[in-house]
């Protein structure tokens, strides 16, 4: 899995800390990663000096996301236009973090992926239409006018190993051209228990009405999934 990053740690707790040349900056255009490209191929997330920007342009754009190992690392917040591409600098899907280095590159990246998109859905108050504002000492958003704040979200999932036997219980999607065999997983909903979401995911999806002592949470090794 992309978060088995082991012995490098990724650190999520939030800092008030302005940024510095020498740290890393991810800046992303859709689904794709802004990466500084040397002229051998070779690839790394950039640092100020790459930016081609003044760097009071930096802070203002700069929101702190995480620290990896000692290295601190930032979102470029973008609205509308968007860091344009230039010599050594171009917009590559989030997979060509897969294999650069440093080795948690991709996982940053990922991560890093998820906080911008919430940052771009939350520029405005949903419930009063003013600008949300960075709050100090924590990852959230308010609302100035009326106060409303609100945290990243995350979706929880079960994926549910049902067995019978020496059998395992495999699905295949018809709605997604999604061509391997699966096991059976789904969201977490409002008021429910890991266990209860593992229930109801296999009866919507297979008709099977499950048994057990015990569910345990089943971690998902590259080999499964890929
Ligand atoms: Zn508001």
């Amino acid at each position: 899995m992309i978060q088995d990053i082991f012995p490098y740690r990724l650190d999520h707790a939030f800092r008030d800390r302005e940024p510095e040349p020498e740290d890393c900056f991810f800046s992303f255009r859709g689904g794709e990663v802004l990466l500084r490209v040397s002229e051998d191929g070779s690839r790394r997330i950039p640092v100020f000096h790459d930016l081609g920007m003044p760097f009071a342009e930096v802070r203002r754009l700069a929101v702190f996301l995480f620290c990896v190992d000692g290295v601190t690392v930032y979102l470029l917040r973008q609205q509308g236009d968007v860091l344009p591409e230039r010599e050594g600098m171009q917009y590559l899907p989030l997979r060509e973090l897969d294999g650069i280095l440093p080795g948690w590159a991709y996982f940053a990246g990922a991560t890093a992926l998820h906080l911008a998109g919430w940052y771009e859905r939350n520029v405005y108050c949903g419930r009063c239409g003013g600008v949300r504002a960075q709050d100090r000492g924590r990852r959230s958003l308010s609302c100035p006018d009326c106060g409303d704040t609100v945290y990243p979200a995350i979706a929880p999932v079960v994926m549910v190993a049902v067995t019978d036997g020496d059998r395992l219980l495999m699905t295949k999607y018809g709605d997604r051209p999604l061509p391997q065999w699966v096991l059976v997983s789904g969201f977490v909903e409002a008021g429910e228990t890991l266990e209860e979401a593992a229930e109801r995911e296999v009866f919507e999806e297979t008709g099977i009405r499950i048994a057990y002592e015990m569910i345990e949470a089943m971690r998902l090794s590259e080999k499964a999934f890929w």
